[in-house]
């Protein structure tokens, strides 16, 4: 079924009895040419560009919960390529690219609404690090702009400039970054896969790998054995459990990280702002809510929600962006479990097991990342070599010292 305004107006007319599931429900077939463990945003969108792309058939995406549960329905919806790092601004170029033209190639509304990011720079020597990040990006064709103290005023005018602790003092702009509606994003994505013959299979967890000879047979889960040509694992959070089973000991930490929403407001931000003295960025959602995060919970979890301290960090970041919002009331937080490599920077690559291949380590950029990393790991699964924007993002960079630290960290996941 095409969506359209036509259709829209037919069905308002004839009582909405003609709209179909988004996708089927198939029973798993006892095996498939590619199997794709996990049913996020970054699974979905390498199932579909297998397909579309690659002309791939034969695909099968597991998932063990449902689709828009995991972190693509839970993060705080941002998209941008600010990113200084050779090995990453080509990459999260590309996917913004990809995302200007998305929801017109899966005729799926995700809200994408390049409504601009500013960094907010509060020092001198900030502000020269932000230049040379704008300079980097403006470098891979990307887009940037150096706001003064006058033009911030102008666009953000409820933004605590004067504040004396943290004065701002300008702010790096990338008009093009923006927001989109997160689980729409996997909707979109599953409804178009299936509608290129892609099985999406719910409510089954992939609980082992069958390995004989060093090679990926195909994956045991809760309905049976399913045999695969190869094996695409994007489980995201759940990396390191499940690549475990595969005898494979990944460099990453699991850690919680917590979004929240607060009461409807009338518009106060025009795009997505991030304080640059502390961990918060914030935008407003076309209901009205604010939408905003900050940092980490700091310790290893798989549970999908955080505690207090963080909450209260975050508001104080807030605060010192926003005193005129303090009595906002909150209205909903949630946590999601960020797959958190040990430089921030992500792997897409195949694995020491032939035919399983491995997307993770998004730490919590990988939203943005979707439409790329989906196109990235198809092209790897299709043809067995990386895409010309993910050569960076190898397994074995921890071990041969080629790492991707755009934030200068080193070694050390929850500080990414
Ligand atoms: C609070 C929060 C805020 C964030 N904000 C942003 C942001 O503003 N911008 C940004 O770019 N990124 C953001 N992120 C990060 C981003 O959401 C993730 O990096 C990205 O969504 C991960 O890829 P995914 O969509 O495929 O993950 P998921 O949606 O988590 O998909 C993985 C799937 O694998 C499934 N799975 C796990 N184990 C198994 C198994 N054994 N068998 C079968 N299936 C399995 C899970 O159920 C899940 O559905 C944020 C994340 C969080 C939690």
């Amino acid at each position: 079924m095409r969506y359209s305004g036509f259709r829209v107006l037919k069905e308002a007319l004839s009582g909405h009895k003609g709209w179909r599931p988004l996708w089927r429900s198939p029973d798993p077939q006892p095996a498939y040419d590619i199997v794709i463990v996990g049913g996020g945003g970054h699974g979905l969108a390498t199932a579909y560009y297998l397909a579309r792309e690659f002309r791939q058939h034969r695909i099968a995406v597991i998932e063990k919960g449902w689709i828009g549960g995991g972190n693509v329905g839970r993060n705080t919806t941002i998209i941008r390529s600010n990113y200084l790092l050779d090995g990453n601004e080509p990459f999260y170029e590309y996917s913004l690219k990809l995302w200007e033209g998305l929801e017109q190639e899966l005729n799926y509304n995700a809200m994408v609404s390049q409504r601009g990011i500013v960094n907010l720079f509060h020092s001198d020597a900030q502000r020269d690090a932000y230049i040379r990040r704008g300079n980097a990006m403006i470098l891979h064709g990307a887009d940037a702009e150096l706001l003064d103290l006058a033009a911030l005023r102008r666009e953000y005018p409820f933004v605590d400039f004067d504040n004396a602790r943290f004065p701002i003092k300008g702010g790096l702009a990338q008009r093009r970054g923006g927001t989109v509606r997160h689980d729409a994003v996997a909707w979109g994505y599953a409804r178009a896969a299936d509608a290129l013959g892609v099985d999406i299979i719910q409510n089954c967890q992939v609980t082992g790998f069958r390995i004989e000879n060093g090679r990926c047979l195909g994956v045991e889960t809760a309905r049976g054995h399913i045999g695969a040509g190869k094996v695409g694992v994007a489980v995201a959070g759940s990396s390191s459990r499940v690549m475990a089973q595969a005898g494979l000991r990944l460099p990453i930490e699991s850690h919680v990280l917590q979004a929240f929403v607060s009461e409807g407001l009338k518009p106060v931000l025009p795009g997505v702002i991030t304080f640059g003295a502390g961990h918060f960025y914030c935008s407003q959602s076309d209901k009205g809510g604010l939408v905003f995060g900050g940092d980490l919970d700091g310790y290893n979890s798989y549970a999908q929600r955080g505690n207090l301290p963080v909450i209260e960090d975050v508001a104080e970041g807030g605060m010192a962006l926003f005193p005129g919002l303090g009595r906002v009331r909150l209205l909903r937080a949630w946590g999601g479990v960020m797959d958190m490599s040990m430089d921030g920077s992500p792997i897409i690559d195949r694995t020491p097991v032939e035919q399983l291949y491995f997307n993770g380590g998004w730490c919590y950029g990988g939203f943005k990342a979707t439409p790329a990393a989906g196109m990235c790991f198809a092209h790897l699964l299709a043809t067995d070599s990386p895409h010309p924007t993910a050569t960076a993002y190898r397994l074995d960079r921890f071990a041969r010292g080629f790492m991707i630290d755009e934030k200068g960290m080193g070694a050390q996941p929850n500080l990414h």
